[in-house]
């Protein structure tokens, strides 16, 4: 009898202990796996493309603003008479308010692209901190520019849940991207752009960076323009509404 209650026991324990480990691995599954794929929307709304009937792309450029990029970038966007939204680290929008400034002023937007792009840890940060990392953000553009940014970009787009509850509480979509050349590893800007170019389609989000340590970034958005207007693409900022 003992022994059968002894049995029973052990039994159940070990169906507790089953049932846990399975808690577990649901629940880091559940919140690595969005964390890791870029532009997963398992917790919320990711946009990665908009709808329009015209050949139409959105060119998003994050990590700025950078005095040795921004400002001939913005030049090469007049040319082509284009129009980007330009996600900014607040650490780096303090140091250069006329730039967001300029980026405003000249027909453009500005996004928010955290604080201080903890990009290594990003995914492993309390709710609490990447909910500071996008309050500071906003209130660096705000302070800059007197407007508060709609858009968020996550650093290497990684969203999880607390990414999301942020972005709510802060009033911000969660922009990701459709169309990328990987230009945050070192390639010639004709192959970033080729491989942009290839499969690129009306309604794309186009992701590019600055800041880097040469002028590789503003060759490449360069050579962009230059294939996307060849290829009868223009550049806009998608309304609202629009988004997908
Ligand atoms: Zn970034």
């Amino acid at each position: 009898m003992a022994a059968g209650r002894l049995a029973a026991a052990s039994g159940a324990l070990t169906l507790r202990g089953r049932a846990r480990f399975a808690s577990w691995l649901v629940h880091d599954f559940l919140w690595l796996y969005p964390t890791l794929r870029r532009n997963c929307d398992w917790h919320g709304e990711v946009v990665t493309r908009f709808s329009t009937t015209e050949r139409e792309v959105c060119l998003t450029i994050d990590d700025g603003p950078d005095p040795r990029d921004t400002p001939e970038m913005l030049d090469l966007l007049a040319r082509h008479q284009a129009r980007a939204a330009f996600f900014v680290i607040g650490e780096k929008a303090e140091r250069h308010r006329s730039l967001c400034r300029r980026i405003l002023a000249e027909g453009h937007r500005l996004g928010n692209h955290t604080h201080s792009h903890p990009a290594s840890r990003w995914w492993a940060l309390p709710g609490p901190q990447v909910h500071r990392e996008i309050a500071r953000g906003n209130d660096t553009i705000m302070t800059a520019t007197g407007t508060l940014p709609l858009w968020f970009r996550p650093p290497v787009g990684m969203c999880n849940f607390s990414v999301h509850r942020a972005t709510r509480r802060n009033g911000l979509r969660v922009i990701g991207w459709s169309a990328t050349g990987g230009d945050g590893c070192p390639a010639a800007p004709s192959q970033i752009v080729t491989r942009i170019h290839s499969g690129l389609q009306p309604g794309a989000i186009i992701l590019l960076h600055e800041s880097g340590s040469s002028p590789r970034r503003v060759l490449t958005l360069a050579r962009l323009l230059e294939t996307l207007t060849e290829d009868g693409y223009r550049c806009v900022l998608p309304p609202e509404s629009s988004l997908l």
